[in-house]
């Protein structure tokens, strides 16, 4: 059992504290998010564990892999894939040549092949596109290749950072069924997002992350019940 556990972690750049004594976990198997408002910690906590920025103290340990000082590339060759905020796909590369960029880290071509064609399984929108530009897609499809190029890494645990960012919320929807679809083929994921409504209905747990701290958590359930979540993140 590959569980993530994040205890007490402090993160600085320069002067700026950004993370302060953050803790949480997520299980094999489970949707965990992370809520938060503009500027909370939530990329720094996503950066984080890929090995992209360094903790000053606390705790992140994925399994046996300890992420506070595992290399980026031994992070992701391990199964921890991070699809960053604003997609980052490639404009003149095609859907196709976008796909086959997230098996950099897989030895195997046949591996890849096959998992390319799971993707266009799961998102057969991206197969009748696929020798198309990735800067003339639209906003969700071209989140459906960011995540569709992670898959083709196979994680085992898929790190999303507002996957809904920008999109309409028939898209958000759409977006939301996939990231099912996937932790239902055996991927644990984790997802940080300001869209509480659309997150909270797919996940099994929550966190709320204010000014770099855990300030609430639970059932998803139970965080969109709550009075203080509606308030803050749910608009009233
Ligand atoms: P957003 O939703 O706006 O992306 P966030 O919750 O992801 O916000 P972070 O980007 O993690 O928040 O930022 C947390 C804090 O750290 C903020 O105060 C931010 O200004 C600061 N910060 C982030 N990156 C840097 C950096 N490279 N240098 C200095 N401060 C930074």
């Amino acid at each position: 059992m590959s569980t993530l556990t994040v205890e007490a972690a402090d993160v600085y750049y320069g002067r700026v504290h950004a993370l302060r004594g953050l803790s949480f976990e997520v299980r094999e198997g489970e949707i965990v998010c992370l809520l938060g408002n503009n500027g909370a910690g939530k990329s720094t906590t996503m950066n984080m564990l890929s090995g992209l920025v360094r903790p000053k103290s606390g705790t992140v340990q994925w399994g046996d892999l300890d992420l506070a000082t595992a290399r980026p590339w031994d992070i992701v060759s391990a199964g921890l894939i991070h699809v960053p905020e604003g997609r980052r796909i490639f404009s003149t590369m095609t859907v196709h040549e976008n796909l086959l960029l997230g098996g950099y880290t897989v030895k195997d071509q046949k591996q890849i092949g096959r998992r390319v064609d799971e993707v266009y399984a799961l998102m057969p929108r991206l197969a009748e596109r696929r020798k198309q530009q990735g800067g003339t897609l639209s906003g969700g499809e071209q989140q459906m290749v960011a995540i569709g190029r992670a898959l083709i890494g196979g994680p085992k645990l898929l790190l999303l950072d507002e996957p809904s960012m920008g999109l309409a919320p028939l898209v958000v929807k759409q977006v939301m069924e996939t990231i099912q679809a996937v932790n239902a083929q055996g991927t644990t994921v984790l997802l940080v997002e300001q869209n509480a409504r659309a997150v909270l209905k797919i996940a099994d747990r929550g966190y709320v992350v204010e000014t770099g701290s855990v300030t609430m958590s639970g059932p998803a359930a139970e965080l969109a019940a709550d009075a203080r979540v509606i308030d803050a993140y749910l608009g009233g």
